[in-house]
């Protein structure tokens, strides 16, 4: 029996005053848990919520737990205490940077909510928490339509295949639209939206919804204050004595059904033979099915209105959230083939209890998880102990025993899995469903056998900002080391290296926000006060035109002699770096001394003769390398690096910076202000747009320009402008851009 609940609640230590007083009843709630002991798969809906920042997915998340019954009050994101922005930095910015995952049930379904973040500094946090779930929903402001971040992530889902339902919340705002915004999304994110609802009353007046699907008016009281929204009024439409709603509802409907007849084969057959042009017979349970076949496939999103914030409009969500999106054996995946009945999980977040050490967010795909097991982790070829398996109830936990696939659980006990390591029974069941996969060929070349039963990992971009972090006394160095560990388990994208000249810690994070926020917890987390160095950004070094070199390293230790002569050539080439030998070189040289040239040639690709900033966009051709007996492979090295330092300088160095695409939404009185600004970091408009009494502008500005720019933007426009920032390429420095750079990096300027 799985799912039983061993344990009531249990707390995690990082919850806050305001959240104790959401969760004093969550024992009596348990019951509600135990009532589906063990989920039928079919029931279970792992989903995230995808929005631009301000769209509403945290009010939107705290509705739905509220109208599941798993809060008794609800939560307020403007006074700062809701459930899933549990950390307490994320309150205070007001953005949800943790993926936290929260369970709740909703008709008889399971919900798995992955929080998925909505700032483009976390995308990748965004492309993990894609992977684990099988649906999303994308909230969108009603009167602005696809905004810049939501066209990211649904590129991301896009990327995945995950069915989408959409929801154009804040329809109460005088300036929400419905055809404009489904005009965005279908121009913006080129999908195809089916509108599943009429938008009852405009602005202020917004009071309901008709269902297209089932023809009933849903109606919620407007006294909104008093009124949590937990009771709305269905009534059929033929009851409803509103001849201009009704003829406006009978054409939606029938432009709704012609919608899926076009997208969907089996019910333009059925409308065919059954129904002809009598429109009004088709029942809603057939448009439902067909809808699910659409939104499965991708080939068309729903789309309901609503407004979150005035309770309206979320139980009907839900209800398309079960009725639309996949359950997760709808969504097959190779690893259930070859790992049949046994387990396979991934994790996809790792998060740092001050009590309980690391807790391991897993989701299962195939086989059961059991409490107080040895898990073998084949990224890190480890095996170790799970003490206690539990359900992510935001930042509260139900113990249990055991957990079956499609499931998202919640462990204690494994301290070395890293986010996006892929967890398994043991060593044995990795090589049984290696075997399973090679012998269905999908064993890729190069990877080894047991990369390809593994989950592929998400792509961690390198970072395009660094700085140095320092203890407030070297007695705290130990501390900040261990802090730093845990963070990069938890969050992959921060990278910390030493810096072999000074000894000083560098931190290396995808924006100034990320490094902001890592400050910040090592202050309020591990109680260290550290010092930041001023933000770097992380440049990349080029060539201009080929350039060959020779060099030969006569050094002698000790007893031993050492000769190496090499040849080698540099070209301008494809964005990877790459290292090959001439033809000649390569049938003489044995591998031991190809693979010291390797070493060679990759060591001088991390750091560029220029700055020392890594070199993108040069491949070498080694054409030869003579050794003379008894040269040892370090040394062949070190001669390959200081010839092509020697190489990489004739060939006329050039630095990259990166460039960002840049997205301003402004009044427009205040647009001449901020191109002004533009201008002066080095920025490009690429267009201006008008949305509604806004302008929205685009641009390309290097990343070096935009330090400080949330703060610089709210002055300049008195709070009345929003904006993203995200990494759109690196490109070549002007050579007068350039030479400042380097003038003032040797201290010159
Ligand atoms: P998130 O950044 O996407 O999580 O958005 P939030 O849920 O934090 O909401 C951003 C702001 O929009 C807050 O001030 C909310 O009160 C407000 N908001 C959310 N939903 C609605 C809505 O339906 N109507 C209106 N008018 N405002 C809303």
């Amino acid at each position: 029996m799985f799912w039983e609940i061993s344990r009531a609640v249990l707390q995690y230590s990082r919850r806050s005053c305001c959240l104790k007083r959401h969760y004093s009843f969550l024992p009596d709630d348990v019951k509600s848990l135990r009532s589906v002991v063990n989920p039928d798969v079919s029931k279970i809906r792992n989903i995230g919520i995808m929005a631009h920042i301000d769209a509403g997915k945290t009010t939107t998340t705290e509705r739905m737990l509220y109208y599941s019954g798993y809060t008794r009050a609800l939560g307020d994101v403007d006074d700062g205490d809701t459930v899933t922005d549990f950390m307490a930095q994320e309150r205070e910015r007001g953005i949800t940077i943790q993926s936290a995952a929260v369970t709740f049930d909703w008709k008889g379904h399971r919900i798995n909510l992955i929080d998925t973040p909505g700032h483009v500094d976390f995308t990748l946090e965004v492309e993990r928490a894609l992977r684990v779930l099988d649906g999303a929903v994308a909230v969108f402001d009603a009167s602005a339509g696809v905004e810049a971040q939501t066209l990211t992530v649904w590129r991301q889902a896009e990327k995945h295949h995950v069915p989408c339902v959409c929801f154009l919340n804040k329809m109460d705002k005088p300036a929400a639209n419905l055809s404009f915004s489904m005009e965005s999304i279908r121009q913006k994110l080129k999908a195809n939206p089916v509108l599943l609802q009429i938008p009852i009353g405009r602005g202020k007046n917004f009071s309901g919804v008709v269902d297209l699907l089932t023809n009933q008016r849903l109606t919620w009281k407007m006294n909104e204050r008093e009124d949590d929204g937990r009771v709305f009024v269905a009534k059929p439409l033929s009851d409803v004595k509103e001849p201009e709603l009704v003829e406006e509802v009978r054409q939606a409907r029938t432009a709704l059904i012609e919608q899926v007849a076009d997208l969907d084969d089996d019910f333009a057959e059925l409308l065919l033979t059954d129904f002809g042009d009598n429109f009004d017979a088709v029942p809603s349970i057939k448009l439902q099915e067909a809808l699910r076949r659409i939104t499965l496939a991708r080939k068309g999103v729903p789309v309901l209105c609503g407004s979150s914030l005035r309770n309206k409009g979320v139980q009907p969500l839900l209800d398309a959230i079960t009725a639309f999106l996949p359950a997760p054996d709808e969504r097959p995946h190779d690893l259930v083939r070859w790992y049949k009945d046994d387990l396979c999980a991934l994790a996809f977040k790792v998060l740092h209890d001050k009590q309980r050490g690391p807790l391991v967010f897993l989701r299962i795909y195939s086989g059961t998880l059991k409490a107080q097991t040895a898990l073998h982790n084949i990224n890190r070829n480890s095996t170790e102990r799970m003490s206690r398996l539990l359900v992510p109830f935001a930042d509260q936990h139900v113990e249990i025993t055991s957990m079956t696939a499609g499931n998202i659980a919640l462990t204690v006990g494994l301290k070395q899995t890293v986010t996006g390591d892929t967890i398994v029974s043991s060593k044995a069941s990795a090589a049984a469903a290696a075997r399973q996969a090679h012998k269905e060929g999908k064993t890729s070349k190069g990877h080894g056998q047991q990369t390809s039963v593994v989950l592929s990992g998400v792509e961690v971009p390198d970072p395009v900002f660094f700085c140095t972090i320092e203890p407030p006394t070297m007695a705290k160095q130990a501390d900040l080391e261990n802090a730093l560990n845990n963070l990069q388990r938890e969050d992959p994208s921060l990278k910390v290296r030493l810096d072999p000249d000074s000894g000083q810690t560098i931190l290396c994070g995808m924006g100034e926000l990320h490094i902001e926020i890592i400050h910040d917890r090592i202050q309020r987390e591990y109680g260290i006060e550290t010092h930041l160095g001023p933000l770097q950004v992380a440049y990349r070094e080029t060539i201009l035109h080929e350039a060959s070199a020779s060099d030969t390293l006569d050094r002698t230790i000790g007893e031993r002699r050492h000769v190496v002569t090499v040849e080698l050539l540099v070209q301008p080439g494809e964005d990877l770096s790459q290292v090959a030998f001439a033809e000649e070189a390569a049938g003489t040289l044995s591998d031991s001394v190809k693979e010291a040239v390797e070493n060679g040639a990759h060591s001088l690709y991390l750091q560029g003769p220029l700055l020392g900033y890594p070199v993108q966009g040069v491949s070498t051709l080694i054409q030869s390398v003579n050794t003379e007996p008894g040269t040892s492979p370090a040394m062949v090295s070190a001669c390959v690096s200081r010839c092509m330092l020697k190489a990489l300088r004739l060939a006329g160095g050039q630095l990259m910076e990166p460039v960002m695409s840049l997205e301003v939404t402004v009044e427009e009185e205040y647009l001449g202000t901020v191109l002004g600004d533009l201008a002066q970091r080095r920025g490009t408009v690429r267009d201006i747009q008008s949305r509604h009494d806004n302008k929205v502008l685009l641009a390309s500005v290097p990343l070096a320009e935009t330090r400080g720019y949330s703060t610089i933007l709210r002055t300049l426009t008195s709070g009345k402008a929003t904006f993203s920032l995200e990494l759109d390429t690196y490109e070549a420095m002007s050579t007068q851009d350039q030479n400042v750079l380097l003038k003032r990096t040797a201290g010159l300027l």
